[in-house]
This record gives C-alpha cells, sequence and structure tokens, in this order.
C-alpha cells in the first residue's frame, strides 16, 4: 500500500492560522481516502502552535518569525521532525503539501517580510520530508502525485 502525507487543511481541516481550512476538492481524496492511503497531519499544530495563530514567514536568516515578532523557529521545527515520524512510521513514499506555507510551501513561500511578496522556496516540513527521500508534491500536482502512486503499485506489484 502505497501512503500519502497531506496536509490537513487540504482535507478540510481548519487548521490554518486564521482557523480556517484550504479545502481542496478533487474526487482523488475520496479515492485514497477509501483506500487508506491518506495520512493527514497538519506540522504547525504537531509543533504545538495553537489555532487560531498568527501568520508566520521564513527569515533569510534560516528563522521563522510571527507577525508579532516572536521566533517560532523550534515549534516549526519540531512540526517538520513530526511530520517525517508520521511519514516514516505509515510507510508513506510520498507527500501532497499546501504550496506558499512556511511548513508546507514546495515551490513557493514568502519573503519574510508580511507584506504578501512570493519567493521561490519551500517550507521547512517540505524540506525534511525531501531531505529523508519522500517525493513531494504541491496541491497544484496532484496529478504528478497520482502518477507516482501508480508507478509505485504497479512496481510493488512486480516485486
Ligand atoms: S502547516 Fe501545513 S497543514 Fe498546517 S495549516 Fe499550514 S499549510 Fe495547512
Amino acid at each position: 500500500m502505497i501512503r500519502i502525507l497531506v496536509s490537513a487543511c487540504l482535507l478540510g481541516d481548519p487548521v490554518r492560522f486564521d482557523g480556517r481550512a484550504k479545502t481542496l476538492s478533487d474526487p482523488r481524496w475520496g479515492r485514497w481516502a477509501a483506500e487508506g492511503r491518506l495520512v493527514p497531519l497538519c506540522p504547525e499544530v504537531a509543533g504545538g502552535l495553537p489555532v487560531p495563530r498568527p501568520p508566520a514567514e521564513r527569515q533569510p536568516d534560516g528563522r521563522v518569525v510571527d507577525d508579532q515578532g516572536m521566533d517560532r523557529t523550534a515549534a516549526f521545527q519540531l512540526g517538520a521532525q513530526r511530520a517525517v515520524d508520521a511519514a516514516q512510521a505509515h510507510g508513506c513514499a510520498l507527500a501532497i503539501l499546501k504550496e506558499g506555507s512556511p511548513s508546507c510551501g514546495v515551490a513557493r513561500i514568502y519573503d519574510g517580510t508580511f507584506t504578501k511578496q512570493p519567493l521561490a522556496g519551500q517550507g521547512l516540513t517540505t524540506e525534511r520530508l525531501k531531505a529523508e527521500g519522500i517525493a513531494v508534491f504541491s496541491e497544484g500536482e496532484l496529478g504528478d502525485a497520482a502518477r507516482l502512486v501508480e508507478v509505485l503499485e504497479r512496481m510493488a506489484a512486480e516485486a
């Protein structure tokens, strides 16, 4: 069984900083859930942060700071580790994470100035998962993720 770690907010959990979800409607969620593939997790909540919470952004010096000036790096790092632990405990070969987040961003984050300026980069959790050899896709890359699931299932069946 190829399992998939998923940003919980994409599956409708209201865990974002503003207390809302970012539900992605796609028929593949229902199929994958019925197959028992999905492992939902919010790294920021897993790292001990509350809902709601002040928005935070990665800084050029590597820290994660919220818009009140509080250094939240330790909680973000703990959340990233918890995501790796969950992925390994459930045997997740891939992850589908929410683009733009300082934890879950895959190709884009924000520049640390809280002025909505996007920046090429990835979240702490994405970095840690990739370092462990787990493929990470954004919610805009669901087709690529589905193709990888098919390939891995075929390989497992032929092994
Ligand atoms: S940390 Fe990830 S899962 Fe949690 S709310 Fe932010 S984008 Fe969603």
